[in-house]
């Protein structure tokens, strides 16, 4: 049977107003996992108000007391780690280890900002006059509205909710489409760790229920993380009604293979950056820009490993890549091979749907060569199991065709030269760079996110995630008794009595 997936608002499960039905499939099977609701814009604005209420008491609440609170978030998940990462892989297809990893990083933030309870960290600095003192506080916002997607249904989420809660937030949560019954497991975790009513609000439903909640006056903040198309639609309405936005959109990351590079390693790095969560990662790696010498080798090594990579339903333990997310996400991978052949590009390995699989939305791992830079298979990202190889002649033009992207989130080299290493990390202009390691695998405690279209200069994670979901407050106390002005010509401090 079906499980019905309710909305949580002020601490209750409860069904949409809509009645519109969202269901959820499983996309190995295609069978119907849940049926969630579609919402519409007057549940946002019953979670709003629930929100704005539950506000004032959560952001008085001294820090260390919602830590605690998030220490058990931690604990919970802990405990509740298998079933979720099962429940995930049944609802969006990436495989159990994968999973597994997904909700691991869920329990880092959640211990890591549970710890910024005791620090939320603000400053003090000299000021200018005698017997006075400055200080600088993080302060809460109010209400934050948070958008994500389904190919990290735990962790993206947790990289907002955690910073946003023990900063002192209430919180609107719309996750992605495709994963109602993921979402909903999360926020129980929550419930049963004590967070107090309307703290944390769950709405189900689809692109318009997003926009309901960027266009709520109630609603302080956004973050998002999806697509470029819609983030930028998020990022100019919310923009009109003057919010604070934070996003977090595509890619086109590469990997840089040196001749000198250490070729099991690399092959490693690129089979997993590249095929892992089938494709489906913000950080995923879809070009390889390879120098002429160790391509030959290289791609060898390669094709022979996406061969043998084993297709299907990642609850089962031996099957490496699991399916695409649905029906769309296959059709614009297949449309990408018709592009592929209109640009004279070779297909190595892969370039279909496996021939044996009549149910779920699978691709095999595809492998195109004699790419070249500028060409829409290196320019577009196409969020599948498809990798692109570019033929490079130095360090030089590697660095230069990786940077010659639309986006900037992820970036990477493989070489044992200690000064191609420093001088790639120098000049690679991504937010996120790796040295002998491939594009994926970024850890809660620095911060995560891109230049150029892959987001607006903010980023989630570490303590620059704090930043989206905090003001800065500065405080001045004067302690002198008496009239005190600074001479204004000179700009020196003088006691004036
Ligand atoms: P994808 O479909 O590839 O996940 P999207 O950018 O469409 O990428 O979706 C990311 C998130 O944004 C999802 O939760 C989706 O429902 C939501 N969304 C889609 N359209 C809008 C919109 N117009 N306004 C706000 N949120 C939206």
């Amino acid at each position: 049977m079906p499980q019905q997936i309710n909305n949580f608002i002020d601490g209750q499960w409860i069904p949409s107003r809509s009645r519109s039905p969202l269901p959820s499939v499983n996309p190995a099977t295609e069978e119907l996992l849940a049926h969630a609701w579609n919402s519409d814009a007057q549940d946002v604005d019953v979670a709003v108000l629930a929100a704005q209420a539950a506000y004032n008491s959560w952001r008085l609440m001294p820090a260390p007391r919602r830590g605690e609170i998030l220490f058990q978030v931690a604990h919970l998940l802990t405990e509740r780690k298998q079933e979720i990462s099962r429940l995930m892989t049944s609802e969006m297809g990436k495989v159990l280890t994968e999973a597994q990893g997904d909700v691991q990083e869920a329990i880092d933030m959640a211990y890591y900002m549970a710890g910024e309870g005791r620090r939320l960290m603000g400053y003090t600095a000299p000021v200018e006059m005698p017997n006075k003192f400055g200080m600088a506080l993080r302060d809460s916002v109010g209400v934050v509205g948070l958008i994500t997607p389904w190919n990290f249904p735990i962790a993206v989420p947790s990289w907002k909710m955690l910073p946003a809660l023990i900063a002192g937030n209430t919180v609107i949560w719309k996750p992605g489409e495709d994963v109602p019954a993921t979402a909903a497991a999360f926020v129980k975790v929550f419930e049963d760790a004590g967070l107090p009513a309307g703290v944390l609000n769950l709405v189900t439903g689809a692109g318009d229920t997003g926009a309901a909640l960027v266009d709520h006056p109630g609603v302080r903040v956004i973050s998002f993380t999806g697509s470029t198309t819609t983030g930028l639609g998020v990022y100019t309405r919310a923009a009109k009604l003057g919010k604070k936005v934070t996003l977090e959109m595509g890619g086109k990351n590469a990997i840089i293979v040196m001749d000198d590079a250490n070729l099991s390693l690399a092959v490693d790095a690129i089979n997993w950056s590249a095929f892992g969560t089938t494709g489906q990662r913000c950080t995923a790696c879809s070009r390889l820009i390879v120098q002429r010498g160790i391509k030959p080798r290289l791609v060898e090594a390669l094709v022979e490993k996406a061969r043998s990579l084993k297709l299907g339903y990642g609850l089962e333990p031996d099957v490496e890549v699991g399916p695409l997310v649905n029906q769309r996400a296959l059709d614009k991978v297949a449309g990408y091979m018709d592009v592929a052949r209109d640009e004279g590009v070779r297909v190595l390995v892969g370039g279909g749907r496996p021939a044996n699989m009549d149910k779920g939305f699978f691709f095999e791992p595809t492998l195109f060569d004699g790419v070249l830079a500028g060409m829409r298979v290196e320019q577009e990202e196409i969020f599948g199991p498809v990798l692109s190889i570019v033929e490079v002649e130095s360090l030089d033009e590697a660095i230069q065709v990786s940077n010659s992207v639309p986006y900037g989130l992820s970036s990477s080299i493989f070489t044992e030269n200690v000064n191609a290493a420093f001088r790639a990390m120098r000049d690679l202009t991504t937010g996120i760079v790796y040295i002998n390691h491939g594009t994926t695998g970024a850890e809660i405690q620095f911060p995560f996110g891109g230049t150029r279209g892959t987001g607006n200069g903010m980023r989630e994670a570490g303590q620059a995630g704090l930043d989206t979901y905090t003001e800065w407050k500065s405080v001045y106390v004067d302690f002198s008794g008496r009239l005190q002005r600074a001479q204004i010509d000179t700009g020196d401090a003088l006691d004036q009595d």
